[in-house]
């Protein structure tokens, strides 16, 4: 289930949007302040925070400052909220890093719209469609992994195998440390350890290996792991 942050002080605005939301298959947990926002995301990482601009105390701008300076928090999906449409409001939110902007009052449809946007670009795994990487098709909204084309067979995965695989396969030739992939895969940095990375990915190789696409999981020493894509003209 994808998880959306929602800062907002003014709690009927939370409510509301956290009721759509939710109409719409999203977990939703709301923060008032930063620094419950801070303490959330340090807790649990979103698949994505909408940011409203003025809060009590630190702001929304400050908050969206602070997440893409810290290397756990560069890449969180971000939409900023507020009443301001000044131009130079909307390039100071986008320059702090936000992926995304709203001003408010929006629609609920035009709010669906933009997260669908950003998580299409930012965290596709968050979202339902199918993924096709060479032979390899996971389509998440049947939980079924199939490798090579028309004349396909299926390969059977345990359910955190597939969700490592699609997390791998909505982010090619990136690395991903351990410490992300807990984070984003299993939602987990604090009490999971490391090393229960390395079973599961060992567990989806060994699941992969009789299709001959176990390779495309490679690990990077020092580093973790990454799925790249397979070579064209064939095996090198
Ligand atoms: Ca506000």
């Amino acid at each position: 289930m994808t998880r959306v942050l929602v800062v907002e002080d003014e709690a009927a605005i939370a409510e509301l949007i956290a009721l759509n939301l939710r109409h719409a298959s999203f977990e939703v947990e709301i923060a008032e302040t930063a620094s419950a926002a801070q303490f959330a995301v340090d807790r649990v990482l979103p698949d994505l925070v909408l940011l409203d601009w003025m809060l009590p105390g630190a702001s929304g701008l400050q908050l969206a400052r602070q997440w893409r300076a810290d290397a756990r928090t560069r890449d969180l999906p971000l939409i900023m909220l507020t009443a301001r449409a000044e131009e130079a409001d909307k390039i100071a939110g986008l320059d702090a890093g936000a992926d995304d902007y709203l001003v408010k009052p929006f629609s609920t449809k035009e709010l669906l719209a933009r997260i669908r946007a950003v998580l299409r670009r930012k965290a596709p795994e968050a979202l339902d469609a199918a993924i096709e990487i060479g032979t390899l098709r996971l389509d998440p909204a049947t939980r079924r992994v199939h490798v090579g084309g028309a004349t396909s067979a299926e390969v059977k995965i345990g359910p955190t195998e597939f969700r490592l695989l699609h997390f791998f396969m909505a982010h090619p030739e990136r690395v991903h440390s351990r410490a992300q992939l807990l984070d984003r895969v299993w939602g987990d940095h604090v009490f999971i350890e490391e090393r229960t990375v390395d079973v599961h990915v060992k567990r989806l190789r060994e699941a992969l290996a009789p299709t001959g696409v176990a390779t495309m999981i490679e690990t990077v020493r020092g580093s973790g792991y990454r799925l790249a894509r397979p070579k064209i003209g064939g095996t090198p």
